[in-house]
């Protein structure tokens, strides 16, 4: 900063010089700060000159200290500057962890929805191959039952007749046959008829 007058009183450097008066006006110096004013060319000429000789006197030093304050302006400045950096450093990897945090969390959540979904195809495949199988099951038995006869000879029943096919005897009281051997022989008949049929069945399926 180059010299500037100021006030003698309270050093403000807020002051202007005015002619005050008619005819023949006098040279005021006036101080807006305090109000001090000092009148005459010649006081104020004085004042400008011990004032610019005590500013040149203590200009090294001065700029000694200016260059000093802005040395230490300077150091603040950049140790706000580290700062600053620091900690927008700091934001970025808080930020990339953050990032990578919700990527690891999308992949575990997407890993974890085919899981699911493979769980549940596994489910619905194992479904219809059991139903296919049951189908399969239920159509065979169809198709046995179909082509198993129960009886290979039929039994023809004549109303009153002993029912065993080898007697022609009239059947005993609330008896389809005459007597319990007839009984005995019909039902070792059947037995043989129904193992018999099996055995034609077992043969058409193999
Ligand atoms: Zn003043
Ligand atoms: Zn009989």
């Amino acid at each position: 900063m180059g010299f500037r007058l100021h006030c003698p009183k309270c050093e403000s450097t807020n002051v202007h010089i005015e002619r005050n008066g008619y005819g023949d006006p006098i040279m005021v110096l006036q101080c807006h700060q305090c109000g001090k004013q000092v009148y005459g060319e010649e006081a104020i000429d004085a004042l400008h000159d011990e004032q610019k000789r005590e500013w040149d006197k203590v200009a090294p030093e001065r700029q000694k200290a200016e260059a000093k304050a802005e040395a230490e302006r300077r150091r603040v400045a950049e140790e706000d500057r580290k700062i600053l950096e620091a900690e927008r450093a700091k934001a970025r990897k808080k930020q990339e962890q953050k990032e990578a945090e919700e990527a690891a969390r999308a992949a575990e959540l997407k890993a974890w929805a085919e899981k699911i979904r493979k769980q549940q195809a596994e489910e619905a495949a194992a479904k219809r191959a059991a139903e296919e199988a049951k189908e399969k099951a239920e159509q065979e038995a169809r198709r046995k039952a179909a082509h198993v006869p129960v009886c290979l000879v039929p039994i023809v029943i004549i109303e009153g007749i002993c029912a065993w096919k080898d007697c022609d005897n009239p059947v005993a009281e609330n008896s389809k046959y005459c007597c319990q051997e007839c009984r005995k022989k019909a039902a070792r008949w059947t037995y043989h008829q129904k193992k018999k049929a099996e055995r034609v069945a077992a043969r058409a399926t193999a």
